[in-house]
């Protein structure tokens, strides 16, 4: 018997539509619930088989016969419920009854709270089911190939307001102080999409988006941040509906906001869930990244109506396509909605940060085959989001964005209610492109790692030759080959010339149309792949760099960074490369070379710093001059972003005092009236007073965190605490992070006080102290994600230490992520140790 049948049912018997009754008692954390099944069977049998997790199933009855025995079995988290007479095949309805708890941890049908405005504690009964959770709210057939109609009853307390995937048909009163609210049908989709919610919400008026009512519904005293994200909401829409030229497949659209949200946001069917401070916000008071995050989410989640709701993976290995394809989407229409903010761009860094996990030993490729369905748990990664994103958009913009979405549209149109594997997408393609997508792709999905593109001048002039090996951080042979999907540029004899290659073999000569002045290779920057260019071809080209376009300047900072890191090329030849950008106006190219500062603070000898930090305020002094500390009328959202940055990266890196005393001064001001700062300011000034601060200022910052007025506020000066310099206190945030702070928030608080050089050996103990205190309170998959900060660990005792304990407390899943994170601590451990006797001396001008 293969050992995948131990994950998939047995499909003698296939569901056809649930009516689910479900009476949530939210005072005692419990629920009753029955649920009728209308099954096929389709051959003889006695007992059906279906997924149930930590539900008592009381009784149950097919077409009205009595079961003869139901069991439970825990470890495969199924339900038998077997009969005394065979069944025979046909069409037949099945019964169960059952009550559940209202769990803490994040999962199934669980318990969100929140304070009220009278101080009062309130309860929200809610759902996340992905990837196989819905069997602990009722049992069913929960496995995404098993599609199935949705019709859904809910018995709620008077005052509370009910939200699940169709809109309301008809509601009762009981006259017990209690309604039943029944929903309508939903299309045939998977059990991980169904949701429903049940609490003391507010809903904003439907606004109608070509007939697709869509509302936001929060916590009561919030709608009037609502806007925003409706603005998105319908844009992504309209968007969408355009793009794959099939109309929206819901009824309407709910994005609800809660208190306590394990994920970012989940794609249910019409009622999709959020972190609260990813849906509510203040345009008014938020920087341009925390909008650009909303409408990033709400994009995404909109994108998954179609994609993945209405055509959804036949399995689980297919999460990495779902989740690519909603970021390559929601990239493109964020972009669409705001073109200003250069979204493609941004992506640069996010990509970058994939590509840097991408680069090691202990990568995966984005698609691997998946047993046990937690065995994808993993697939929720930036490998996943944005390295998958990445090669979609390298796909489309090789193949050109109309043929491919032409593909695309081929796609969801043949398979819609239906599931898919990766390959369908690829066929599609072909077959509206007639271009080799499944083979190029294959190279990029099925093996790990990217490469590196090596440029030099080819024999003849005008030629080029490319060569390609798999880049690593650390000497390794591999030859491992992909098909490089390759855009170049060239600038010959004054014109500009460009062309494409799919670079396959190791090598390959290019001709290019004359002999050039310069080339660039990856031209547009959207290549999933580094480049090095020969030192001749790289002096032609940065000798006036505006030749490049932002991204491809991103490009060239990043890969130049990475090659350092791997040492094969000199920290002081990368100083020289970074000096060419004290011009530079773009907020993603400043975020590359900001995130190589922290690196290079971190190995510098503390004595020596003096030099760094001078070169960091002589290289940003002239964009922070040209911002100044007020916004200027008419100016872009990009610079209001950029000011916002460099003042931080001048007052903490560049060290520059009188930075730091005006962040103090604009500080007080903020606390006094946040409107009379420009959001990016303000948030500005409260990472360098978090660093320069003591007791009287973290007292201010747990107030505001407790306090907040907006929910990014809150999330600002939680993670914030983490960043005081005073022993003490980090140990205070700390103890918070396991107590008073929400548990799906706790664990990047402790991640930022983990990250940080100073407190990074104190976060370390605290972690070994608390490892079981940890498992308790924390939902399993935020794990990994808080131990990922000691990438940035350089010390190697700490490493030391970090290794042996997480090697003898592997992870149940995310260990993978682990590893990666290891894997970075020794690059970056190994740099320290090459490098930071000699690192000053790279910084004299
Ligand atoms: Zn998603």
């Amino acid at each position: 018997m293969p050992d995948t049948d131990q994950y998939r049912l047995p499909r003698t018997v296939t569901p056809v539509r649930y009516d689910i009754a479900l009476s949530p008692d939210l005072a005692r954390a419990s629920f009753t619930g029955e649920v009728r099944i209308e099954v096929e069977i389709h051959e003889p049998v006695d007992e059906i088989v279906l997924n149930a997790l930590e539900l008592e199933l009381a009784e149950a009855d097919l077409d009205g016969t009595a079961a003869a025995g139901i069991t439970l079995d825990e470890s495969t988290e199924r339900a038998t419920i077997s009969f005394a007479e065979p069944v025979q095949p046909g069409h037949r309805h099945l019964r169960i009854a059952f009550t559940g708890t209202l769990n803490d941890k994040l999962r199934g049908f669980y318990r969100s709270t929140f304070t009220d405005d009278d101080g009062n504690e309130r309860v929200i009964a809610t759902t996340q089911f992905e990837s196989t959770d819905a069997r602990r709210a009722f049992p069913c057939w929960d496995e995404p190939d098993l599609k199935a109609v949705f019709g859904v009853t809910l018995v709620v307390e008077d005052g509370l307001l009910a939200v699940s995937n169709s809109p309301v048909v008809e509601e009762r009163d009981l006259g017990d102080g209690r309604r039943e609210v029944r929903f309508g049908d939903t299309m045939k989709m998977s059990t991980y999409l169904v949701a429903f919610v049940v609490g003391p919400l507010e809903a904003t008026e439907p606004i109608d988006v070509d007939g697709v009512p869509l509302r936001v519904i929060c916590t009561p005293g919030k709608t009037h941040m609502a806007d925003f994200a409706l603005e998105i909401g319908a844009h992504s829409l309209r968007y969408f509906a355009k793009y794959f030229g099939i109309r929206y497949p819901g009824e309407k659209l709910d994005f609800v906001g809660l208190p306590d949200f394990a994920m970012g946001a989940m794609e249910n069917l019409g009622a999709v869930t959020f972190r609260e401070n990813l849906l509510v916000i203040d345009p008014e008071r938020a920087t341009r990244n925390e909008l650009e995050n909303v409408a990033d989410v709400v994009a995404h989640e909109v994108a998954h109506m179609w994609f993945g709701d209405l055509v959804t993976m036949k399995w689980w290995n297919g999460i990495w396509l779902n989740e690519a394809f909603a970021t390559f989407m929601e990239l493109l229409c964020v972009d669409d909605f705001r073109p200003e903010w250069d979204r493609w761009v941004t992506f640069g860094l996010t990509r970058g940060a994939a590509m840097v996990i991408d680069a090691m030993e202990s990568t995966r490729p984005v698609e691997f085959e998946v047993h046990a369905p937690e065995e994808a748990e993993g697939m929720f990664d930036v490998l996943t989001y944005q390295k998958g994103g990445g090669v979609l958009r390298m796909l489309e913009q090789y193949l050109g964005s109309e043929p491919f979405r032409s593909g695309i549209v081929r796609y969801i149109d043949k398979h819609q209610y239906g599931n898919t594997e990766t390959t369908d997408l690829w066929d599609a393609i072909e077959a509206a492109t007639g271009e080799p997508a499944r083979s190029t792709m294959d190279t990029w999905i099925f093996q790990g790692g990217y490469p590196i593109v090596s440029v030099e001048p080819g024999g003849e002039a005008g030629e080029i030759r490319l060569s390609q090996r798999r880049f690593r951080y650390v000497e390794s042979s591999d030859d491992s080959l992909w098909q490089v999907p390759i855009l170049w540029r060239a600038g010959i004899g004054g014109e500009v010339a460009s062309g494409r290659v799919l670079l396959s073999e190791r090598e390959a000569m290019v001709t290019l149309p004359g002999k050039p002045d310069w080339v660039v290779v990856n031209a547009g920057g959207w290549g999933v792949y580094r480049v090095r260019y020969a030192p001749e071809l790289l002096r032609a080209l940065t000798t006036d760099i505006s030749h490049l376009d932002k991204l491809e300047r991103f490009n060239l900072v990043s890969d130049t960074w990475a090659s350092v890191l791997a040492g094969t090329t000199a920290p002081a030849e990368y100083v020289e490369l970074v000096r060419l950008f004290r011009n530079e106006s773009d907020p993603a190219v400043w975020g590359a070379i900001a995130s190589s500062f922290s690196i290079l603070r971190r190995t510098i000898p503390v004595a020596e710093r003096p030099a760094f930090e001078r070169f960091v305020r002589d290289l940003l002094r002239p964009q922070v001059e040209r911002l100044g500390w007020e916004p200027k009328a008419g100016e872009s959202e990009l610079d209001a972003e950029l000011r916002g940055s460099l003042l931080v990266a001048l007052g903490w890196h560049g060290a520059d005092a009188e930075v730091v005393a005006k962040a103090q001064q604009v500080h007080e001001q903020y606390l006094a009236d946040p409107t009379s700062v420009e959001p990016n300011v303000a948030e500005a000034v409260a990472t360098l007073v978090a660093r320069h601060g003591g007791e009287s200022e973290f007292q201010a910052y747990l107030d505001r965190w407790r306090n907040p007025t907006t929910p990014q506020e809150m999330v600002r000066y939680l993670y914030r605490l983490a960043d005081f310099p005073n022993e003490g206190l980090a140990r205070r945030v700390l103890d918070l992070a396991i107590t008073e702070v929400r548990s799906q928030n706790g664990p990047f608080v402790i991640f930022f006080v983990l990250m940080s050089s100073e407190h990074n050996a104190l976060a370390w103990d605290f972690i070994e102290e608390h490892w079981d205190d940890i498992h308790a309170r924390f939902t399993e998959p935020l794990i990994p994600r808080m131990l990922e900060a000691v990438a940035w660990v350089t010390d190697a005792d700490l490493a030391a230490r970090i290794r042996s304990f997480l090697t003898a407390h592997p992870l149940r899943s995310g260990q993978q992520t682990i590893e990666q994170a290891m894997e970075r601590m020794d690059v970056h451990v190994a740099f320290a140790r090459r490098e930071a006797a000699q690192l000053a001396s790279a910084f004299d001008a």
